[in-house]
């Protein structure tokens, strides 16, 4: 039956594939697609651990068999027949082996696969004995996976690790053609970034905001998505027909023949409309009064930093480094593997600007997906961005030597994240000097850098000359700046309606940092989603702003905008957006 589910849409686009559930059971288990060479191997792996654990049992049964009846709990015995039982069953053994053949999932995600399946089955049996037995089952899946710890020890496949991956091999791999849509409760962006270059054609979760981190990337990817879509990961099934759609932030189970070809038509009009601006690609972005525009990429990766130029990013404006310290366990990058990372997003970029983001990590952004920060109330407000760099002056130097050592190689912009106060101004610009003085001491050559302050706290926005004083260029980052200033959490779908980046309060903050950095002569640029949105564009251009950096695949669609504007003419009616009541109002009116 067909049904459809609403969420906020976060990165444009249809696609229509079958379901795949991740990571739905509370068991942690690595997910990623294994070689078609492996399958055998992989369902030995698995069969393997399943003996194992049947053995572990029998011999549990037979130890229980020899004591004597007061020491034996006969509630035991039962229990290890049913899961022994459980253990053997066909359908177990069949499903798991179908997700691995005909899905290439590995054998512990085709487990928590299949055990999702039969979970199901189990809720909808009216005999409450068997709907318990969902626990047993949950149970004998933990110990097999436990037992496939100990038998094997699996690589994850990472599609940035090997040059032709996995996910590559999937592709071209004709007997597993079908699209896929990943549908999780949540994923962090560590986990997200794993799926880039993967095979999903969508991703839909239930949790998260707009400009949540997970969303940023999934935007950054290109591919359709859905967030803040509530239970959809229990009302989804593995394999279910779903379509997403990332303009509206809907979600169809099960469509039609009617709705799917009516999505079909929609998908094909949407890759005509991008086959269209990609003959925009080499057009000099500046507007019908020759005001020209900067238009720049947020990368989260080095090997970003080629499809930006690809797009026609005229240089990086946001690369956020915290990305390579995600999904570490711990083991965070040293100075050389980050001084290699910037050296190629530097060297890819052939001497157009990378601006260099010093780690940004904490609130929705943990570094392992499994340390998210529960024991602060508000970690968000707490140790994020600058103020853990600060906290930590070794890693913080050894990211600022690895940046400066990547500035001999092209034009590297040093941002900071996350300043309010003027002691973190000082304190940064000390740390620089020390890393300086450091690599001198070694005798390793660096370049020249340009610094530049985030202004994304308003307490930054409010005091603008202490932060001309010292920066050589300003970016806002408009998505924690409207956290920040609305007080409204980015990435609690339950409060994204009151995310705005038109309330005045943040119209006047963004436009008051473009008019003051630029009377003071200084490069203002926004890299918050603000500007990537193109119904923002004129907007932004009317408040004179003529930096923008975004994904890199809004890049054309921004630069249409801009070639059809009159950045005169929008200026006046900039300002009436700005003393409006209603901003939203005068812009979907078009303005001039
Ligand atoms: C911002 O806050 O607008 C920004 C660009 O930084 P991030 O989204 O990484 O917090
Ligand atoms: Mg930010």
């Amino acid at each position: 039956m067909t049904f459809s589910i609403h969420g906020l849409a976060v990165s444009r686009g249809v696609a229509i594939g079958r379901a795949v559930l991740v990571a739905s059971s509370r068991m942690d288990v690595a997910h990623y697609f294994i070689r078609q060479t492996d399958v055998e191997a992989e369902i030995k792996r698995v069969r393997a651990a399943r003996n194992q654990v049947v053995e572990e049992l029998q011999r549990l049964q037979l130890s229980i068999s020899q004591m004597s009846p007061k020491d034996a709990p006969p509630e035991l015995g039962a229990l290890l027949d049913v899961h022994l039982m459980l253990l053997q069953d066909t359908e177990l053994e069949a499903g798991i082996k179908r997700w691995i053949v005909e899905r290439l999932y590995n054998a512990e995600w085709a487990l928590t696969a299949q055990l999702d399946v039969i979970v199901r089955n189990f809720d909808e049996m009216e005999d409450p004995y068997l709907r318990e037995r969902k626990g047993d089952l949950e149970q004998i899946v933990e110990r097999i996976l436990r037992a496939m710890r100990g038998v094997a020890n699996p690589v994850a496949v990472s599609p940035r690790s090997t040059p032709k991956n996995a996910a590559q091999d999937l592709l071209l791999d004709d007997t597993v053609d079908v699209p896929l849509v990943l549908v999780a409760h949540d994923l962090s962006p560590a986990d997200m970034l794993q799926f880039k270059q993967s095979v999903f054609a969508g991703f839909i979760t239930d949790v998260g905001g707009k400009t949540s981190h997970t969303a940023i990337v999934a935007r950054s990817m290109d591919i359709p998505a859905v967030v803040g879509a509530r239970t959809c990961s229990q009302l989804v099934r593995q394999d279910d027909w779903i379509i997403v759609d990332g303009d509206a932030g809907v979600v169809i189970v099960d469509p039609s023949p009617i709705i799917l070809a009516e999505y079909s038509f929609k998908k094909r009009q949407l890759e005509l409309e991008r086959g269209r601006l990609s003959r925009l690609l080499n057009t000099p972005a500046v507007t019908l009064d020759g005001e020209k525009v900067q238009l720049l990429a947020n990368i989260e990766m080095p090997e970003d930093a080629q499809v930006a130029l690809k797009a026609g990013a005229l240089g990086v404006g946001l690369f956020r480094s915290e990305f390579l310290f995600m999904g570490r366990r711990g083991n965070l990058p040293d100075e050389e593997e980050q001084f290699v990372a910037y050296q190629r997003a530097v060297q890819d970029m052939h001497g157009l600007p990378v601006t260099i983001r010093t780690v940004d990590v904490g609130a929705d952004k943990p570094l392992d997906a499994s340390t998210h920060d529960a024991a602060h109330l508000n970690p968000a407000l707490g140790l994020r961005a600058i103020r853990w760099s600060l906290a930590d002056p070794a890693m913080f130097l050894t990211q600022l030597r690895a940046i400066l050592r990547a500035a001999a190689f092209g034009q590297v912009h040093l941002l900071i994240p996350m300043l309010a106060h003027a002691s973190e101004i000082k304190q940064t610009f000390a740390h620089i000097e020390t890393a300086r003085k450091q690599l001198d001491k070694r005798g390793l050559a660096y370049g020249p850098i340009k610094v530049g302050a985030m202004i994304e706290i308003p307490a930054a926005a409010l005091t603008l000359p202490l932060f001309l004083k010292y920066f050589d260029f300003l970016s806002i980052g408009t998505n924690d700046l409207i956290q920040y200033t609305l007080a409204i959490d980015r990435a609690d779908e339950s409060v994204a309606h009151l995310y705005d980046p038109l309330h005045p309060a943040i119209l006047q903050l963004v436009a008051a940092t473009i008019a003051e950095g630029h009377k003071q002569g200084k490069e203002v640029s926004v890299c918050g989603e603000m500007a990537g949105d193109v119904s923002l564009t004129r907007l932004l251009l009317g408040m004179g702003l003529r930096s923008f950096s975004m994904h890199p695949a809004q890049i054309l669609a921004v630069k249409q905008e801009i070639l059809r504007a009159d950045a005169k003419r929008l200026a006046p009616w900039a300002q009436r957006v700005m003393a409006s009541d209603n901003p939203a109002l005068l812009l979907s009116g078009g303005g001039i």
